[in-house]
């Protein structure tokens, strides 16, 4: 099987700043790859690699269709809200390549937009203006744009920042079935590890300038976890759920 994205010994960055060293990683259709790491450890740089907006100091950065296959969801405050775009605008703003730049959007646009809506379950949202949604809302919306062009993969920038619980797992659950259902490969940067780890089948650690991608099951296993953060990390299961704590010696007792 052809992967959708290939790095190959790559090496990541800025001018001459190497952000991100020897990065190799393949990501194969069917997959659900988890990113995590700490702030300004490079998730971002890692991020406009596979969407060619930097190129590789060093080695390669693949995308070997040459279709649109990568739907990219931006963090949701990088969205302008002073202008009163309704959601359908916006989900119309993902085929902004099939649209003419004066022309109105035909029927067809629209009947595509409004598929979207309905996948991302935000159908009756479609004429609420973009400004007065709540953060699940939103994020839905721009779930729903990036679903517009039918991208292969679903690139994903910390989806769940900032929001409550039932607006946190609302949105992961819809990845998932967008995962199951669709067939969408999913991409899904996050810094909640214990989100990430009861929802991707592999994880991608970035720290330290390299970036190291395990099984799940060999992240829950193994004392990797303890290795990557310094300290001793605990995996254990509840419920069908893993939970990622620091061991009791990390005065991860409560008091
Ligand atoms: P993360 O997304 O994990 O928080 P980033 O990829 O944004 O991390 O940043 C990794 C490193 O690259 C940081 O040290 C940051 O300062 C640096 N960096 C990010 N963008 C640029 C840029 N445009 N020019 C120079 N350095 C940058």
């Amino acid at each position: 099987m052809e992967p959708l994205i290939r790095l190959a010994d790559a090496a990541l960055g800025y001018g001459k700043v190497r952000v991100l060293d020897g990065v190799t990683l393949e990501v194969y259709p069917g997959d659900y790859l988890g990113i995590v790491g700490p702030n300004g450890s490079g998730k971002t740089t890692l991020l406009k690699a596979i969407l060619g907006l930097i190129r590789p100091l060093a080695g390669s950065v693949q995308i070997p269709s040459s279709e649109h296959i990568i739907g990219y969801v931006p963090q949701r405050d990088t969205l302008d809200t002073i202008f009163p775009l309704t959601v359908l605008d916006i989900v119309l703003m993902g085929l902004f390549d099939t649209l003419s730049p004066i022309g109105r959007p035909a029927r067809r646009h629209i009947a595509r937009a409004e598929q979207a809506l309905e996948a991302a379950g935000i159908a009756d949202l479609r004429d609420r203006h973009f400004g007065s949604l709540s953060g699940g809302q939103k994020q839905r919306t721009i779930i729903a744009r990036a679903l517009v062009a039918d991208p292969k993969v679903l690139l994903l920038d910390e989806p769940t920042n900032g929001m409550d619980l039932p607006g946190e797992t609302g949105i992961l659950s819809l990845i998932r079935s967008l995962h199951d259902e669709r067939n969408l490969t999913v991409l899904l940067v996050s810094h909640l590890l214990n989100t990430v780890i009861n929802h991707a089948r592999r994880i991608a650690f970035v720290a330290n300038g390299r970036v190291e991608t395990l099984d799940r099951s060999e992240v829950i296993a193994s004392s990797k976890l303890s290795d990557i953060y310094g300290m001793d990390v605990e995996v254990t299961r509840h419920d069908h759920r893993y939970l990622v704590l620091p061991a009791a010696n990390e005065g991860g007792q409560p008091a």
